[in-house]
């Protein structure tokens, strides 16, 4: 691609460790939890039984880019404290939004791993901000970005100094409205042929329905996805943040079991 200098410059997979976690290596990652921090109960049950189930890392949003400035922004610090508090008391590693270039190096004390949402995928400054930390990026597909575009936004965070990217597919916008987002999947391989970016799949707001979230996963794993980020809630139906697509953590168990066939069949392990 015209332009890209080092994105697509190494070919061998970058494989990134975080705690227990390797992203881009032979195991399947799953990064779950919920939409947003609510409390601390909600964290930690949702944590507790997602630790049990072999989840290593938790997500959980502090900071959240919402559509209306009236619904559930995060509980912003406190969310980050919750989340650290809840991660080191279950072992596990957290990935978080980061919405703000001047609130990097405060979510960097808190997570493990800083996410660019959707949203901020062409916040150009707040790009340069996390490439400057040493810490994993995950960088989601932006809501209408094509390859190039989300490409030149990794370059971004490369040309600033790191190169521990994460890349994830959550659907992009087309004219389809029935689904939150289309997903698409064909964007793996590609992904895993012109660059070293380990790349996972986010069903849950690629789609936004929770029935929906078993089945492109295991679309996902099929076609060799390195991971998947989901939602996951201990009572959606009170969620303050994407509950409809949602799971339980028992619907998780369900969605995990259904995956491990595939993960065997296309040479991946699961814990
Ligand atoms: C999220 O993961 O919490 C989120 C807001 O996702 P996206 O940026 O993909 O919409
Ligand atoms: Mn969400």
């Amino acid at each position: 691609m015209k332009g890209l200098k080092l994105a697509v410059e190494n070919k061998a997979k970058n494989i990134i460790k975080v705690k227990d976690a390797v992203i881009g290596g032979s195991e399947l990652v799953l990064m779950a939890g919920p939409c947003a921090v609510e409390s601390k109960e909600q964290l930690l049950l949702t944590a507790q039984a997602l630790k049990e189930l072999g989840v290593k890392i938790l997500r959980g949003g502090a900071f959240k880019p919402r559509t209306s400035p009236y619904s559930f922004l995060g509980l912003g610090q406190q969310g980050l404290e919750l989340l650290k508090e809840v991660a080191d008391d279950t072992g596990m590693a957290v990935v978080t939004e980061v919405m703000d270039p001047n609130e990097v190096q405060l979510v960097a004390e808190y997570a493990d791993i800083l996410q660019i949402g959707s949203r901020n995928m062409q916040n150009f400054p707040l790009l340069q901000a996390v490439g400057k930390i040493n810490k994993p990026i995950l960088l989601k597909r932006g809501l209408a970005a094509t390859l190039s575009e989300w490409l030149f936004a990794a370059e971004y965070i490369l040309a600033a100094g790191n190169n521990q990217i994460i890349l994830c597919e959550r659907g992009i916008r087309t004219f389809e409205t029935y689904t939150r987002n289309t997903v698409d999947l064909s964007i793996v391989p590609i992904i895993q042929s012109k660059t070293s970016f380990p790349i996972i799949v986010d069903p849950s707001h690629a789609t936004g329905i929770r029935e929906l979230v078993l089945p492109v996963s295991k679309g996902a794993v099929a076609i060799g996805a390195d991971g998947l980020m989901i939602e996951v809630h201990p009572n959606p139906a009170e969620a303050l943040c994407d509950g409809e697509q949602s799971l339980t953590p028992t619907e998780f168990a369900e969605l995990l079991k259904e995956i491990k066939p595939i993960c065997a069949a296309v040479g991946k392990t699961i814990s």
